[in-house]
């Protein structure tokens, strides 16, 4: 199933669960495609992604769901339907 990420915490508390995020950057026009145990998926890094702060600034959007597939469905869908964004999938986590 697929569960929009909305705050920091939602997506800590998904660290240890298998799974993948879809992580989308407005200003970069970015959509990229994480494992959850990713240190770019990890609010708490420094170099994680920050839900609950894009949210508030409204400069991003974050979608989980254990399945890779659907995962990688929704990143698609949402590359394919904003103007002159891009779909990768991170070389760090990518297994
Ligand atoms: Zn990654």
């Amino acid at each position: 199933m697929l569960t929009e990420i909305l705050t920091d915490q939602q997506l800590i508390k998904l660290y240890t669960t298998p799974g993948y995020l879809v992580a989308v950057d407005y200003p970069k026009k970015e959509v990229k495609l994480h494992t959850v145990d990713c240190m770019l998926a990890d609010p708490i890094s420094s170099v994680g992604v920050k839900p609950s702060k894009a949210r508030e600034n409204k400069t991003g959007e974050f979608w989980y769901s254990e399945s890779r597939d659907e995962a990688n469905s929704k990143a698609e869908e949402i590359a394919k339907n904003k103007e002159g964004y891009t779909y990768t999938i991170c070389p760090i986590c990518n297994r």
